[in-house]
């Protein structure tokens, strides 16, 4: 089961495969591991203890960032992202990055982003449509119409609390749909990365 794998200069935590989201372009319709991760899908999900024992496996040192990204929606699991993020505090400065859909305050009921506020030092939400008409096609999230706003909330309040915070969309929408939501990120003063399907 692999719980911790390195792409690139990042070392990922597969931390859970759930995710209350269906998009259509998600990579793991097509692939079940990224570089020489082996297969992302989890038998269990790995408690706390066993993510900080992965840890001793890898050499922090050799990457520019840890990165919680999951083969699913690791904010789904945020109390254990806030553990193991004290963990990684405690052991390195490496820079603290989550992968995230934005809908961790409808999964959790909850204004979430003032809870990473001193344990995570980046945070890149998946943007994916301009409009939540679009967004709905595009994110299929189970929570319906509310959760392109809830998204935007939460955007903006990691604005408030975190050092970085950027935006993406992948380039299967259209190209005015990528500038509208260019125009979008502008106004929220958000970075957006223009990712190329997978
Ligand atoms: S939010 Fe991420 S993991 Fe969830 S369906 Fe979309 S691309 Fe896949």
């Amino acid at each position: 089961m692999t719980i911790l794998y390195d792409y690139k200069e990042s070392l990922y935590i597969n931390i859970t495969n759930q995710c209350p989201c269906a998009c259509v372009f998600c990579i793991r319709k097509e692939t079940d591991h990224l570089g020489n991760s082996g297969s992302l899908w989890l038998d269990h999900e790995p408690t706390v203890e066993e993510i900080k024992n992965e840890f001793d496996k890898f050499d922090l040192k050799k990457y520019d960032e840890v990165v919680f990204c999951g083969y699913g929606e690791p904010l789904v699991r945020l109390n254990e992202v806030i553990e193991v993020a004290k963990y990684i505090r405690s052991i390195s400065d490496i820079k603290v990055r989550i992968n995230t859909n934005g809908l961790s305050d409808l999964i959790h009921n909850k204004k979430t982003a003032v809870i990473l506020k001193d344990y995570i030092d980046s945070v890149s939400i998946s943007l994916n449509a301009p409009n939540k008409t679009r967004y709905n096609e595009v994110t299929k999230p189970k929570f319906g119409e509310k959760s392109f706003d809830a998204l935007l909330d939460f955007a903006r309040d990691c604005k408030k609390y975190i050092k970085e915070v950027n935006f993406s969309v992948v380039d299967e929408i259209s190209d005015t749909e990528i500038e509208e939501s260019q125009k979008l990120a502008n106004e929220m003063n958000i970075t957006l990365r223009v990712r190329h399907k997978n």
